[in-house]
């Protein structure tokens, strides 16, 4: 499986090849993936023929579309039995691809389908990687009914917390920018918000952009909604997030998933507003996709539009993110492990 194989490494999967052969493999992977490894004229039969069974770390256990076959999910299956997912968008201006961290998540955010089934395992670097390539290689062999034929955009906002599988993930951006040469003012790390690994981000070299899941702008009502606030309370993340703007020069942007009689009052607004504009943030507003093991409901429109509205009166740059492929289970907070094996 090449893909969990160092790209520098490559040469020691095909010990009887010619070097050059990592050399073309490597072109294959990082800079033009392709599904199909017979479109691989260059490399000798053998070595065709070993990729067609091992090419991806997983196999694709479900594949479905939505919102007019401009977003697809997958379900990808690692063979320990891991199950991964990721979500790929078409826009006129763009293709985002949201990608998954860890399979399953510690930190047991209370709305969200992934926290609510707790965490099985941190995903190698490989297996991030593998799921820009998949799509890569989908866009280029297949595509999607709408935007670009090549992923412009990346977001670790699928299965679990990119800052507490650090390493990994950090050595996925590396490969991602360097190898795959993808922008990293493409990428954005989506975060609950812990502080060691948004200090380490903002010492590494590439500008990616941050965004902090916020959802709460009190510590009481943050503890109750994402449970890590009690270890890095409010005052820190937005010290941790000014910290990135400051040595990155990258706006943050804040996410706030808007959860009907939860966080969805005036009074939160007026609070967020004033971090957001000490932080010069950009506010992603999302109103909240219901899931399994939680009643909790969106918030509802008309409160949608006065919470927004109040911040716009204050100033505050934001937007309403749009719910795609919420029909498939794809939406923000949807995603999470093993679906297919419990039903
Ligand atoms: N662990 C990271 C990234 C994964 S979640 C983080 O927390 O940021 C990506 C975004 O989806 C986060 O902002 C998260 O709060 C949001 N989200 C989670 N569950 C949701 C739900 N049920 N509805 C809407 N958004 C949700």
């Amino acid at each position: 499986m090449p893909y969990l194989t160092a790209p520098s490494d490559l040469a020691q999967l095909f010990p009887s090849e010619e070097p050059y052969r990592a050399k073309q493999l490597y072109q294959w992977l990082y800079r033009k993936p392709t599904l199909n490894p017979a479109m691989m004229t260059d490399l000798p039969p053998e070595m065709r023929e070993a990729l067609t069974s091992n090419l991806w770390p997983f196999e694709v256990e479900v594949e479905q579309t939505a919102d007019q076959g401009s977003t697809i999910k997958w379900l990808f299956r690692a063979p320990d039995g891991a199950a991964i997912e990721a979500v790929l968008m078409g826009y006129p201006e763009r293709t985002t691809l949201c990608i998954s961290s860890q399979v399953g998540c510690a930190l047991a955010c209370s709305f969200c389908a992934t926290g609510q089934f707790g965490f099985e395992r941190h995903l190698q670097a490989g297996e991030i990687v593998a799921q820009v390539a998949y799509a890569q290689a989908f866009l280029r062999d297949v595509g999607l009914s709408v935007g670009p034929d090549h992923v412009t955009n990346i977001v670790f906002m699928g299965m679990g917390e990119p800052l507490a599988n650090y390493d990994r993930v950090r050595e996925a951006i590396r490969r991602i920018v360097e190898e795959m040469e993808m922008s990293p003012r493409r990428l954005t790390v989506s975060t609950v918000g812990l502080v060691p690994g948004m200090l380490r981000l903002a010492d590494e070299p590439w500008p990616v952009n941050l965004a902090v899941s916020l959802h709460a702008a009190d510590d009481e009502l943050r503890n109750s909604l994402v449970p890590i606030n009690r270890r890095y309370p409010l005052a820190d993340v937005e010290a941790a997030a000014a910290n990135y703007f400051d040595r990155k020069g990258r706006r943050v942007s804040i996410e706030w998933t808007l959860i009907d009689n939860a966080n969805d009052t005036i009074g939160q607004a007026d609070k967020l507003a004033e971090i957001a504009l000490r932080l010069g943030a950009h506010v992603n507003v999302i109103p909240l996709n219901a899931t399994p093991l939680s009643s909790d409901q969106p918030s509802r429109k008309p409160h949608i539009r006065a919470f927004v509205r109040r911040l716009r009166s204050l100033d505050v740059n934001v937007t309403i993110r749009d719910t795609r492929g919420a029909e498939i289970d794809a939406a923000c907070g949807q995603l999470r492990a093993g679906r297919a094996s419990i039903s």
